[in-house]
């Protein structure tokens, strides 16, 4: 039974960031409920990391499944050109009321790269129409903005990005902010200033590149500098949005607005896809014309599904629930707990936490890379223990959803101890 369903996988599908020739056959999951996935043999796994981030409330939640059930019997899609639906003004309206209160305008799309494309086209088109050259954009150097042309050019340069190098468009990269570079990014910054039509950034936490922290006062000291030289900020929430850093957006940790905002991943809860770009007033209005060459020319077929708007509706009512928020807090403060074990044990580095996201790293004696083998070894073990992490190379990360039960946490926890210790013995 289950070497059918990986021969038959692996006749036909391509996997994600996978090098098909020496991967392993794929787990066939067969269902899901709350924390757990279950494959073909009746084996559970603990979704350690959200399925890639992205769920939030357990698998197969009832509440959302019921919601998208009632919805795909009334109305499952519809052209949102010339045509809007309850599910779409719902979700504008509720999205709208927890962000920064210059976000006006909601912007349908399909995923967090997408998002992040209509992000960028809003920023140079925004010059474009009132007449100004700016075709610079800034960015962080590690950062990750996703998988799509444009995304690509605005991450950092690694071996994702490699191949494509030349047909990248050009990016000034800078460091994250702390308190000792600060005043030489402003410096750098400066010399291009006039050029630049937008800052992209991921707040607070850069995930991809390895769950990377810098400081809430840092980048707000940054926005705030960016805004005096009338530089356009999209802040791209595709990972922190909808509680990853224990508030509901990162935006709340910070004291300065950014123009533009990205949104997916969590948005939700991680039932279907959809992405979400937001700005201001002042960004929305400088595409209302009588001339139709400022229009923003941008859509995709299935933009404000109505099935993927219920999805998040129902997401974002458990998100707020009072149990919901409760338990948000208490992993973090269980996170943090095992921080302090895990500052302690001396096989670890560079221990560092955010909210529901914890991260460290194994000390090796390769680099710290996302091609560290150490990765794979602890990846099977993990999985073997039942278990799914996913290092990124000898970085560990926890980023589970928030159904998750303190005995369940204690129980990785409990194993990341044990898992860590065998590979230090082997070294
Ligand atoms: C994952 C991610 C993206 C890309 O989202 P996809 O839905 O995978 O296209 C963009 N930005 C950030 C910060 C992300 O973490």
């Amino acid at each position: 039974m289950n070497n059918e369903l990986k021969k038959r996988d692996r006749a036909v599908n391509w996997h994600p960031y996978t090098q098909m020739k020496t991967a392993d056959d794929a787990i066939p999951i067969v269902r899901g409920e709350g924390v757990y996935l279950y494959d073909n043999e009746g084996k559970k796994y603990i979704d350690a990391v959200s399925s890639w981030w992205v769920t939030l409330h357990g698998h197969a939640n009832p509440h959302i499944a019921q919601r998208v059930f009632n919805q795909l019997n009334t109305l499952e899609q519809v052209i949102f050109a010339g045509f809007t639906h309850e599910p779409a003004i719902q979700l504008s309206e509720n999205l709208l009321k927890l962000l920064p209160e210059n976000q006006e305008k909601v912007f349908y799309s399909d995923n967090g790269s997408t998002a992040v494309e209509v992000a960028l086209k809003m920023c140079i088109q925004y010059a474009y129409n009132q007449g100004k050259a700016k075709t610079k954009i800034l960015a962080f150097k590690d950062a990750y903005h996703g998988d799509t042309f444009g995304a690509m050019s605005v991450s950092g340069r690694s071996v994702w990005t490699q191949p494509f190098g030349e047909m990248l468009f050009e990016v000034i990269f800078i460091d994250t902010p702390n308190s000792e570079n600060i005043d030489a990014l402003k410096a750098e910054i400066s010399q291009f200033a006039d050029d630049i039509a937008c800052f992209i950034y991921e707040p607070l936490v850069q995930g991809a590149a390895g769950m990377l922290m810098y400081q809430p006062e840092d980048l707000s000291e940054l926005m705030k500098f960016c805004r005096s030289k009338e530089i356009v900020m999209i802040q791209d929430e595709v990972f922190t949005g909808f509680g990853r850093t224990g508030k509901l957006f990162a935006a709340d940790h910070l004291t300065e607005k950014p123009d533009i905002m990205c949104f997916s991943k969590g948005l939700t809860g991680g039932t279907m896809p959809m992405g979400i770009t937001t700005c201001s007033q002042e960004i929305f209005n400088a595409f209302l014309s009588d001339d139709k060459y400022k229009t923003l020319f941008h859509g995709h077929s299935f933009t404000a599904n109505p099935l993927a708007c219920t999805a998040a509706l129902a997401s974002m009512e458990l998100l707020l629930q009072e149990n919901t928020q409760i338990a948000i807090r208490r992993i973090s403060e269980q996170h943090s707990d095992f921080t302090k074990i895990l500052r302690e044990h001396h096989g670890v580095k560079n221990v560092r936490q955010m909210g529901t996201i914890i991260a460290w790293e194994l000390k090796t004696e390769a680099q710290t890379s996302y091609f560290n083998e150490i990765g794979k070894k602890t990846y099977d073990e993990f999985l073997l223990r039942g278990i799914i992490m996913r290092p990124l190379g000898n970085v560990m990360y926890l980023v589970p959803p928030y159904c998750i039960t303190s005995e369940e946490l204690d129980f990785i926890y409990k194993n990341i101890i044990e898992v860590i210790n065998l590979f230090l013995q082997q070294e």
